[in-house]
């Protein structure tokens, strides 16, 4: 229970990577302020499973995070109903597959508010209370996609690469505070976000999901098997522990050797 009395913020946390993100850092005594979108009563339900699994607080903010000032919502309602803000995982995020010319331009603002300037104003809003504190822990959620580009991925690839940049910043003003600030780049992590790809890639080419999903990964990822978000969850809690208090500012690749190439 190596994170007994911090409290995390993970946004995007119903589902996926953030809800893995969210069971592992509680899992290590964390208390959680979960966000992100779904049914009331399946999210109700997450809340107590994770909060009765492992014996810690466990809130929901419904906050949007398209919406500065929801965002600052959320950070204020963990600081006060669960005592501070020490963690702060960055990791919601959306996706649109097109080619820039047919990239609707309601899509790219969508995908850089929720991927990039989310984590701007939750960053803004939780660091004076970690510098106070003398302690705190940022861990944007980027991909592979923040230090490598696909095509018909212009807002994904540009808000990811604006995600790592902002990490590069807070790690260098952050530098002796405390607080820390580093990204994750996962590869391939098997979410409803890909197996949308997935599914919409069989249906247009009239091929089963099983053989999408492997040429998904042999694209890519020369390991050919996927991460998943208990090892995201993983990584997240070293970079939360003491060992990782010099590691700040920077990418860490969870990929499959993606980005080595
Ligand atoms: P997911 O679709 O399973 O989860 C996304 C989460 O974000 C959900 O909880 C959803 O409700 C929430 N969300 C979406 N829009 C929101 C908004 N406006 N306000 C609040 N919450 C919102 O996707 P995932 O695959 O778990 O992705 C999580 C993060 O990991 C994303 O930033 C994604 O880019 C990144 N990532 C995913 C992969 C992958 O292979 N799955 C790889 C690299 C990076």
């Amino acid at each position: 229970m190596s994170l007994k009395g911090r409290v995390a913020i993970v946004t995007g946390s119903t589902s996926g990577i953030g809800l893995g993100i969210a069971q592992t850092l509680a899992a290590e005594g964390a208390a959680i302020m979960l966000n992100g979108f779904g049914p009331a009563d399946e999210i109700e339900k997450l809340r107590k499973d994770i909060a009765g699994k492992h014996g810690v607080e466990v809130r929901y903010s419904a906050a949007d995070m398209s919406k500065p000032a929801e965002i600052a919502g959320m950070v204020k309602a963990a600081h006060d109903e669960l005592g501070g803000v020490h963690i702060l995982v960055n990791n919601a995020g959306i996706q649109f597959t097109a080619n820039i010319e047919d990239f609707p331009a309601a899509k790219w603002d969508a995908i850089i508010a929720i991927n990039l300037s989310a984590a701007f104003h939750a960053m803004q809003a939780a660091i004076p209370i970690m510098k106070e504190g003398g302690w705190g822990r940022i861990v944007n959620i980027a991909s592979a996609h923040g230090l490598v580009a696909s095509p018909q991925k212009a807002a994904y690839v540009a808000a990811k690469h604006g995600l790592v940049g902002l990490t590069k910043v807070a790690g260098i003003e952050l530098a002796n505070s405390g607080v820390t600030a580093n990204a994750i780049c996962p590869g391939w992590v098997p979410t409803p976000l890909v197996e949308k790809q997935i599914d919409d890639r069989a249906a247009k080419d009239g091929r089963t999901v099983d053989d999408v999903r492997h040429e998904l990964l042999a694209e890519k990822q020369p390991m050919l098997q996927f991460s998943t978000p208990e090892e995201i969850g993983a990584l997240t809690v070293f970079l939360c522990s003491d060992s990782a208090k010099t590691i700040t500012g920077v990418p860490l690749s969870i990929d499959g050797g993606w980005t080595a190439g």
